[in-house]
């Protein structure tokens, strides 16, 4: 099966590393009062081409996301500062695809960060794959105020072709895997993907970084639908990545979207 991997970086995001890894920073009976630090995470998209189709892997910020497009308290603790240079389209350009190009999306999750893009897909029967327990939570927090607050209505809420995952795991394409893990959001969808022979785990947002998946530091609870789930989750995901040697990236890490450019299967 040729399956190659192009990364499209959809820009940065600024935070505070407790966001990232619960409990980072704190203080102490010698440090009562210690400075907490902002770090950077990217935001990347991937490309991934197969015979039967070429699929997007998540779509990234609105464009307008600090123009009042996310809720303002939202944009100040997550700040997207450049997401007005990284429309979905002109990202696909730099890598050298055509929106026209894409056969079918697959969304990790339904978060602001990943489903911006979706409006690009409005009205056309380009297949969205998406879990029914993210689409449903989706919808649920974004119209009431229970639920999560990093669901934006405006960016799903669109004449779109889902293609609704109900199961724990389904195959759609020969070689890719799309893996139910709940914890970060009920619904996150990872990807398992075989390239020339080897086996690559797209995590998605389950590890934000890689401290969230090999030390088994969980973000904060802000970023946790379910930390119960997530445990589980990250034990289900090691599991596969110890039964296929697979590499695993998460969803924001700087060194994994390094590795990723590197190309995934070309080493
Ligand atoms: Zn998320």
């Amino acid at each position: 099966m040729d399956i190659t991997i192009e990364l499209l970086n959809r820009g940065h995001i600024r935070a505070d590393i407790n966001h990232v890894v619960g409990g980072t920073v704190m203080g102490t009976a010698n440090d009562s009062n210690p400075q907490t630090m902002m770090g950077e995470s990217p935001v990347y998209n991937l490309v991934i081409e197969h015979p039967e189709a070429t699929i997007l892997w998540d779509t990234g910020s609105h464009p307008s996301a600090g123009d009042g497009y996310w809720p303002p308290e939202l944009y100040a603790a997550f700040e997207h500062y450049d997401a007005d240079e990284h429309e979905l389209a002109s990202d696909l350009a730099t890598a050298g695809y055509d929106l026209a190009e894409i056969d079918a999306v697959v969304m990790s999750h339904l978060h602001l960060d990943h489903a911006g893009g979706l409006y690009e897909f409005a009205g056309t029967d380009v297949p969205i794959y998406v879990h029914e327990d993210e689409l449903k939570y989706a919808y649920y927090s974004a119209n009431t105020d229970a639920g999560s607050v990093a669901y934006v209505a405006s960016d799903f809420d669109h004449d779109l072709n889902w293609e609704i995952v109900h199961q724990r795991s389904e195959t759609h394409f020969e070689g890719i895997e799309f893996v139910h893990l709940p914890g970060h959001t009920p619904g996150l969808l990872g990807v398992q993907i075989t390239v020339d022979g080897k086996t690559l785990i797209v995590a998605g947002d389950q590890a934000y970084v890689r401290d969230n998946y090999d030390q088994e530091r969980p973000m904060s609870t802000g970023l946790l639908w379910s930390s119960s789930h997530w445990f589980e989750s990250l034990q289900r995901l090691k599991d596969r990545e110890r039964r296929h040697n697979a590499t695993v990236v998460c969803g924001h890490d700087a060194g994994d979207v390094a590795r990723l450019r590197e190309g995934i299967g070309s080493e």
